[in-house]
């Protein structure tokens, strides 16, 4: 079986890396960088703290995974394998108010209905427990989930395109996909600069692009996915350890610290009104993060931000992603994006899954919800 797979960033990576381990031969082609798009734009946290119960059960398996294939890439000899600075991370959501509370308690019951740990504590005992620098009087309640995780998502990408190639795949950067056709015979690919590739198969994963890729065949993702401005910073080093991450759902805010030290806080939900990256919205990100940084951990006031950026991420109507063959042309397109804000908790096992069922045509089950061409 020969696949192209259109993408590459945690997903296109991970899908990319498990065929070409089970002998597919892999074109993996990347517009920009490895980790150009949501992937290297990204916190790095690793959470059951979704708002589905089929995207819990898929985060709940995506620490072993990643920690699974670390082993292999080491074994393999991939030096990105000793750079993932991973980190088992308590995830800490916050409910700012009673109200905020409210929401909270009953998604804490579908994580933990989905197989979850989940803590319930009032903001002296978060304090005690997780956080000593919280300022307990800025919030109402927390909900933790203490078995979640924090890596960093490039080394993971890098080692996991390293060692596809190992397994035999032609990986390319700088080859932007701007035509395809699909045939009795296969799938035909143009990039940009004029190559031509062919597979018996075509894997959709580049993220809020996917819409457009899949258009260029006349597919669909059945289902409205719509690219959603996000934006990071990051601070200088600050000797202070915080092994947690602070969330704060409402605002689709995120804290952590990674294992070099900095801090990073990334808003997934500044809107769909901003097409392009904006000057305008940086300023608006900074603003919203700092402040909500500030009035949790005052200790940060004078901490200085040594960078930020901005990214899209692709949301879609239902909140689940498009995973699945197409309806248009099922066995030869599969489709793999559409993660929102918790692509790195869910698309690893995502990815992995989904290259069992291009190689054995059988159906996951925990995929099942995700299917293209559903209504929303
Ligand atoms: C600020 C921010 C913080 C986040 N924090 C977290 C977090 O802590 N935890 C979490 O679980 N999730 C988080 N997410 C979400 C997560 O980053 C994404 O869901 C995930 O990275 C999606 O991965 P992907 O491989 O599907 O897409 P991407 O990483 O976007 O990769 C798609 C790739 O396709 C390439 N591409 C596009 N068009 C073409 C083309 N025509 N030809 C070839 N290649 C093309 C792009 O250049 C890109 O590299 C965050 C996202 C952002 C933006």
């Amino acid at each position: 079986m020969k696949a192209i797979v259109v993408g590459g960033g945690i997903v296109g990576a991970r899908v990319a890396e498990s065929l070409a381990a089970s002998g597919v031969k892999v074109t993996l082609l990347e517009a920009r960088y490895f980790t150009y798009g949501a992937t290297g734009r990204s916190t790095g946290s690793v959470t059951v703290q979704q708002r589905k119960p089929e995207l819990v059960r898929l985060a709940l398996e995506t620490k072993e995974r990643i920690l699974a294939f670390k082993k292999k890439a080491a074994e393999m000899g991939i030096p990105f394998a000793e750079r993932f600075m991973d980190d088992d991370s308590p995830h800490v959501a916050i409910a700012l108010d009673e109200q905020e509370y409210g929401e909270l308690k009953k998604l804490a019951s579908l994580w933990r209905e989905a197989g979850a740990e989940v803590e319930e504590l009032d903001p002296e005992s978060v304090k005690e427990k997780y956080v000593p620098e919280l300022n307990p009087s800025a919030f109402y309640k927390a909900f933790v989930t203490p078995g979640d995780y924090k890596f960093m998502p490039h080394p993971y990408t890098w080692a996991s395109i390293a060692a596809a190639r190992m397994e035999g795949a032609e990986t390319y950067t700088y080859e932007e996909v701007v035509k395809a056709e699909v045939s009795s015979e296969g799938v035909r690919v143009l990039t940009a600069s004029g190559k031509e590739f062919k597979a018996d198969k075509l894997v959709i994963a580049a993220g809020a692009a996917s819409p457009r890729i899949a258009a260029l065949i006349g597919d669909t993702p059945g289902v409205e996915v719509k690219p959603m401005y996000a934006a990071g910073l990051v601070t200088e080093p600050f000797k202070y350890t915080m092994r947690p991450t602070i969330r704060v759902l409402s605002k689709a805010f995120r804290f952590l610290q990674t294992v070099r030290k900095e801090y990073v806080a990334t808003i997934d939900n500044m809107g769909f009104e901003n097409p392009e990256l904006s000057t305008e919205d940086s300023l608006e990100f900074l603003v919203r993060a700092s402040k909500l940084v500030v009035r949790l951990l005052p200790v940060f006031a004078y901490v200085n931000i040594l960078r930020s950026w901005g990214a899209f991420v692709d949301f879609t109507a239902d909140g689940y992603p498009v995973v699945g063959w197409s309806t248009k042309y099922p066995d030869t397109v599969y489709h793999i994006y559409g993660f929102n804000d918790y692509g790195l908790s869910v698309g690893p096992t995502a990815a992995e899954l989904a290259a069992k069922e291009i190689l054995s045509g059988t159906r996951e089950p925990l995929l099942e919800k995700f299917r293209p061409g559903r209504r929303a």
